[in-house]
């Protein structure tokens, strides 16, 4: 980017997750802005060529607010037009062959890895190590990322895409239930008739109701006034459920447009999928703001990924990815879809995927809105100790290599995370200290 030249569009929504406030180093007086530019200017490296580009408010813009694809990311292409137009005539076999015979090439396309994209984290890393070197300083405490010292986030998500998928969404309800797991449900608003008495009893269990768009055809993101006019229709069902979150149909996503959402969340972007509609990825294995709100990218596959275009029939492939969040401390984030579930390729996968997670330990098993709330107070709250469930971890940098995180020690009796008292009823606070999920009951 050259001096001179005007902001590319939408490069404020992105302001918020500058480095300072991913870190949220815990010291005397903040590193001054000059200092993490210089470091950020410096880590550019790490990333992609496409995205290494001007100061860190293009930096962030070109990554997380995926401008390293061009201008015209958010258009879908001809022949993509053409596939969801058909798609609803098309048998599910043929779409499935139409959809593998497209991966490959999708893949071999792509400018980013795939399932794991490590380079913003890298990038993340080195920016606060050349902060920490500038510094002159080998270890540095900064305020954790997840509550109570749990080592990573699981958050679980379902788009119900049409009826027969709201038929079978209280079946996936009682099997997550059955193994201590919670999850969002994120209905259509006018695609099918909702049904009014499975939300409340989702509700009442524990489970969180969010919006997957109005109608689900395709046409929501044609253009602005389309979008605009479907936007204030989204907000009334948001309303009427009382739902805080949403997620695009098809992941057809807009980051300007969708600030006339009056939503604390949505899950509409990922870190890296090249199978989508609008492939791409923010890269982000974190929560991070876009604009107005909080946004959750999916990590994890998602299951017509996994099962039908890769064939796989074990969830294998997730649990590699969760043990890379797990490594970085990020955020495994699963869209799953109860119209799908109901074929047992992909139940025994879902099911499978849950047995072995319910066996592992230390990490928050949390709502969508849990964790946006999380993150947002943790981005706007003081020191730990005035953070509910806020933990101190430290950084390290030692003389040769790069930046470590240490995790906050494990230690101490659970303190139970009480959260913000912002929870609705039936959604009780997760209980548990370090070394144990933290599974709402
Ligand atoms: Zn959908």
């Amino acid at each position: 980017m050259g001096d001179g030249e005007a902001l590319p569009a939408g490069v404020e929504l992105y302001r918020g997750n500058h480095p300072a406030r991913f870190w949220r180093l815990l010291v005397e007086s903040e590193p001054p802005a000059a200092l993490w530019e210089a470091a950020a200017h410096e880590a550019t490296v790490e990333l992609p060529p496409a995205a290494r580009r001007g100061d860190l408010d293009h930096l962030l813009w070109a990554t997380l607010g995926e401008g390293q694809f061009g201008p015209d990311h958010w258009h879908l292409s001809q022949p993509r037009r053409l596939y969801y137009l058909l798609k609803p005539l098309l048998v599910r076999g043929l779409r499935v062959r139409l959809r593998r015979l497209h991966a490959a090439r999708a893949r071999r396309r792509f400018p980013l890895d795939w399932p794991v994209e490590d380079r913003y984290r890298r990038f993340l890393w080195e920016v606060v190590g050349g902060v920490m070197r500038r510094l002159g300083a080998t270890e540095l405490p900064f305020l954790f990322f997840w509550p109570e010292g749990t080592r990573f986030a699981l958050v679980l998500t379902h788009d119900v895409e049409d009826e027969a998928g709201q038929r079978f969404a209280g079946r996936v309800a009682d099997l997550e239930e059955k193994l201590g797991f919670r999850s969002s449900f994120n209905f259509v608003g006018e695609r099918y008739r909702l049904d009014r008495g499975l939300i409340d009893d989702l509700l009442r269990r524990g489970f969180e109701i969010g919006v997957h768009g109005l109608r689900h055809d395709g046409h929501e993101y044609d253009s602005w006034a389309v979008f605009e006019s479907t936007a204030r229709r989204v907000n009334l069902t948001l309303a009427e459920l009382g739902a805080t979150g949403y997620r695009a149909p098809m992941t057809h996503r807009h980051p300007a447009w969708m600030q006339s959402l009056e939503v604390e969340y949505d899950t509409s972007f990922f870190d890296s999928d090249p199978f989508e509609p609008v492939p791409g990825g923010t890269m982000s294995l974190w929560p991070f703001q876009i604009g107005r709100f909080w946004e959750l990218p999916y990590t994890l596959p998602q299951d017509s990924t996994l099962v039908d275009l890769l064939g796989e029939r074990t969830p294998r492939l997730w649990l590699e990815k969760v043990d890379y969040v797990s490594r970085h401390c990020g955020m495994a984030l699963l869209n799953s879809h109860p119209d799908y579930l109901r074929h047992a390729r992909y139940w025994s996968v879902y099911e499978a995927f849950l047995g072995e997670m319910r066996a592992r330990e230390g990490y928050w098993h949390a709502l969508p809105r849990e964790v946006a709330r999380w993150w947002r107070r943790r981005a706007e709250g003081g020191h730990a100790a005035a953070l509910a469930g806020g933990r101190e971890a430290r950084l390290h940098r030692p003389a040769e290599g790069r930046v470590e995180v240490a995790p906050p020690a494990g230690s101490g009796p659970p303190a139970p995370f009480s959260g913000d008292g912002e929870r609705g009823p039936g959604e009780a606070a997760g209980s548990g200290g370090a070394g144990r999920p933290i599974l709402p009951r």
